[in-house]
């Protein structure tokens, strides 16, 4: 039953685990950690603080988002992922205006549910940075993920043009990826989102540290460009 509408780990074979002596996050995946039963019932968010109602709705959208780009074959994720991204596109800004809007709220559980699905299609960079900076410093996951999400498009626009430019048309935002990127960088602000990593209390003098630990990420598999620790680094230098 979840309470938030963001992880979909109501749906997933994955769990994580954070080693709280070496601050490392590992994956866990296996077909019988997904639940038999799920009761995705929208009362159970509506109490839910307007930042955790951000920061898990952004991971909703960024697992939707790296799922959609993801260079893997699997047209089934590929339709949950754009139209996981129009509901919350839709109703994140709803849910953090107003808590008790049910509908709003409804759309967003059922969005978490989908990016969740359609992640099993792989993730990308976002997630591969966001795991070390969660677990180095301790923050909140999915508002990580909203604030490397604009330089993680950027360094993937070669590979995603587009792909991106299909997904503005669908969300009705514009047409190209320009249109995409704007769009991000505004719902970010309009819904208070840091725009560097540095206001989350990362640092420069970690880096090297950080890429290493995003280079060993599952994660980078499903990114539509290689990663490595030399890209990865300068993604964080970008992002701090
Ligand atoms: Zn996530």
């Amino acid at each position: 039953m979840p309470t938030t509408a963001g992880t979909g780990s109501e749906v997933g074979r994955a769990s994580v685990l954070t080693n709280s002596r070496t601050h490392v996050k590992k994956i866990i995946f296996h077909p019988k950690i997904l639940p038999s039963v799920v009761i995705c019932d929208p009362e159970l968010t509506i109490g839910m603080p307007a930042m955790i109602t951000v920061g898990t709705g952004m991971d909703a959208l960024a697992h939707c988002l790296e799922a959609y780009c993801s260079p893997h074959y699997h047209p089934f994720s590929q339709g949950i992922a754009l139209e996981g991204m129009r509901l919350v596109n839709e109703n994140l800004p709803r849910v953090v205006a107003d808590g008790s809007d049910i509908e709003a709220r409804a759309h967003m559980m059922s969005a978490a549910a989908m990016g969740a699905i359609a992640f099993q299609k792989g993730l990308g960079a976002i997630h591969a940075l966001s795991h070390p900076i969660g677990s180095v410093y301790n923050t909140h996951h999915g508002l990580t993920n909203a604030v490397v999400m604009p330089a993680v498009l950027r360094f993937n626009r070669p590979a995603i043009e587009d792909r991106l430019a299909a997904a503005a048309r669908y969300l009705a935002i514009g047409d190209s990826f320009d249109d995409f990127l704007d769009h991000v960088l505004r719902l970010r602000a309009d819904l208070g989102v840091p725009d560097k990593l540095a206001e989350l209390g990362a640092g420069r003098d970690r880096i090297k540290e950080l890429a290493a630990m995003a280079a060993e990420d599952p994660s980078c598999g499903g990114n539509p460009l290689p990663l490595d620790a030399q890209n990865l680094a300068r993604l964080f230098e970008e992002c701090i």
